[in-house]
């Protein structure tokens, strides 16, 4: 099978949210059939949903897979709880979250997958690290990224740390 493109989007807002996204980065380069590509730099930006709770760090990592959507998912699931990650509240505090931004060029419907993620559009959390990875990139529906993130509400975001390529182009 060819491999594909894949973004993961990465959040965290308990027990210090930037090693934890680091070491989930870590996780998904160690995956099986997959490769990674590049991670954006990490951001700091305000909660969606309650906001009595801790900012966010957020960021996002470029793989190159052979898995499929559901295997990805499930392997993203599995890193969460190897995280420690409980879910208590809709959009409440949580050690990590994994989502799977986009996969390809390709459009999925399913019980547990929306992709690109249903809110992709909304976040410039989301955004901002999509286009640190790929500035050229373009939705299945033909938006792009960077349309995207200029209609996109501004949150502030802090950038945090530098953006990291590990493998060539290509
Ligand atoms: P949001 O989706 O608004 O970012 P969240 O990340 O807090 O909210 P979760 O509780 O982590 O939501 O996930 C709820 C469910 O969303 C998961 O069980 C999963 O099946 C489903 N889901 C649908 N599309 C995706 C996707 N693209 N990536 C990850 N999970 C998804
Ligand atoms: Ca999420
Ligand atoms: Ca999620």
């Amino acid at each position: 099978m060819a491999a594909t493109d894949a973004f993961i989007g990465l959040g965290s807002n308990m027990a210090e949210p930037s090693a934890q996204l680091a070491g989930a980065v870590a996780r998904l380069a160690a995956l099986p059939k997959t490769e990674l590509v590049a991670q954006s730099a990490f951001y700091r930006s305000r909660p969606v949903g309650p906001q009595d709770q801790p900012d966010f760090v957020n960021g996002a990592a470029w793989l190159r897979t052979e898995l499929t959507p559901l295997d990805l998912l499930d392997q993203l699931q599995a890193i969460e709880l190897a995280h420690g990650r409980e879910r208590i509240q809709r959009w409440g505090p949580r050690t990590l979250d994994l989502d799977l931004l986009l996969y390809g060029n390709e459009a999925i419907i399913s019980d547990r997958l929306t992709v690109p993620h249903a809110e992709l559009a909304n976040r410039d959390f989301v955004l901002q690290p999509l286009l640190d990875l790929d500035p050229e990139r373009v939705l299945p529906d033909g938006r792009s990224l960077a349309d995207l993130r200029q209609q996109c509400p501004d949150n502030n975001l802090q950038q945090l740390t530098p953006v990291a390529r590990t493998l060539p182009p290509g």
